[in-house]
């Protein structure tokens, strides 16, 4: 196993602490395939470390993330007219969010490669995430994060697990910015999604999949930030598929926020990838201008025969209701952009509705309570007697 540039091909050894090449290119993980287990794709006992030998690793720090559930969604499928639909429900992994698969594996990794420090920037998720596997490793966390902008549950998660939170003046991008430097600077570990450790326990979501249903989907949708878990999922189906294991590869679809879609717009409008100034959507998780993963994320769309979409923060609150109230699927709202692109591209006739589709939920409803409470008016209350409650309910 090596660490490879994905632009001039350079390698590295696997014990270096670095996360781009002497090139600038991101580096990515080759998993010698001829040594991993294409025998355990068998339903059962699904759970990230069941894929061990696949995931370059040998410590394990884990909270027992994984093995997350997939619904078939069932009342969306005939309200959309679907032939198959289903979401993957990241928000049951431990703190929340998909987050927690590349940080068993990214925090594992630091303890092997001596690091007794961790730092990431953060929109939320990867703060609550890199905060309690560093809790579990007995290691220091630092998180860099957009002041006044991340969501109320990310921030109360990342405060009691004790890491040492950092707002800075500016957003998601400066923040990642200030975390490259000082990890270099201060030898402290990054665990941003730059880090390919990261993408390496995040590609497991592939592997899930694939174990669940017993057969490739013929389309992955999922929300689009700084571009990591797109790039992962595709790396994990391309790995099966070398090693074997599966015969056919799913197209990857890429859902962006109107005010922060750098990618879908290149891909709109087929120009090359330019980041945007000033990301704006209610998604806080997928604010981000400058998708540092552009590139993964760029070829995993292309070389899967897929595409890049963007939705607008209505189509993504309304989404979040349909899968709450429709299915019993509680989401925040950029994992609902997931649905919103589908639903935008089913009626924009861009994809069929005779085909199976996975949505990836890639983190919980209450994450972010306050979206939802601001747009629900609290009824007044009533006399505690059947009379009253009648009265109400006619
Ligand atoms: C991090 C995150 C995303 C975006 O993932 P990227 O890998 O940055 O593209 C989407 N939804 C949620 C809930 C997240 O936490
Ligand atoms: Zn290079």
């Amino acid at each position: 196993m090596v660490l490879k540039c994905v632009v001039c091909g350079r390698e590295y050894p696997e014990d270096e602490v670095r996360y781009r090449c002497e090139c600038g290119g991101l580096l990515e993980v080759v998993i010698d395939l001829d040594k991993v287990d294409t025998s355990i794709f068998n339903g059962k006992e699904i759970k990230l470390w069941k894929y061990e030998s696949w995931l370059p690793v040998k410590k394990r720090v884990s909270l027992e993330e994984g093995g997350t559930p997939l619904y078939r969604l069932l009342n969306l499928e005939s309200d959309l007219g679907v032939k198959e639909l289903y979401a993957k429900n990241e928000g049951a992994n431990p703190t929340g969010s998909f987050k927690d698969r590349g940080m068993t594996v990214g925090v594992s990794k630091a303890l092997e490669l001596g690091m007794d420090k961790v730092i990431c920037a953060s929109t939320g998720n990867t703060s609550a995430s890199l905060a309690a596997y560093a809790a579990k490793a007995g290691i220091k966390a630092y998180v860099l994060i957009p002041s006044g902008k991340i969501a109320l549950g990310k921030l109360a998660q990342a405060i009691i697990y004790g890491a040492r939170v950092v707002p800075i003046k500016g957003n998601f991008d400066d923040a990642l910015r200030v975390v490259v430097e000082t990890s270099k600077e201060l030898g402290i570990y990054m665990l941003n999604s730059i880090n390919p450790f990261r993408l390496e326990g995040q590609k497991t979501i592939a592997y899930e999949i694939y174990d669940q249903l017993g057969k490739v989907p013929d389309n992955v949708i999922l929300p689009v930030g700084n571009a990591g878990n797109i790039s992962a999922i595709w790396k994990g189906f391309k790995e099966m598929y070398e090693a074997g294991v599966i015969d056919e590869l799913p197209r990857m679809i890429g859902i962006q926020a109107e005010g922060a879609s750098p990618l879908a717009k290149a891909w709109k409008e087929k120009r090359k990838f330019q980041p945007e100034e000033s990301p704006e959507t209610i998604a806080s998780a997928i604010r981000i201008g400058n998708p540092a993963n552009w590139i993964k994320a760029w070829r995993a769309v292309e070389e899967s025969g897929g595409l890049f979409e963007s939705v607008s923060d209505e189509e993504i609150l309304r989404a979040q209701k349909l899968l709450a109230s429709r299915e019993g699927l509680f989401v925040e709202p950029a994992s609902a952009a997931s649905l919103a692109g589908l639903i935008k591209l089913l009626e924009s006739g861009e994809i069929s509705r005779n085909e199976s589709y996975v949505l990836i939920t890639t983190g919980h409803g209450l994450k972010d309570p306050n979206i939802v409470i601001k747009n629900f008016q609290v009824p007044e209350p009533i006399d505690p007697t059947l009379e009253a409650f009648k009265e109400v309910i006619e």
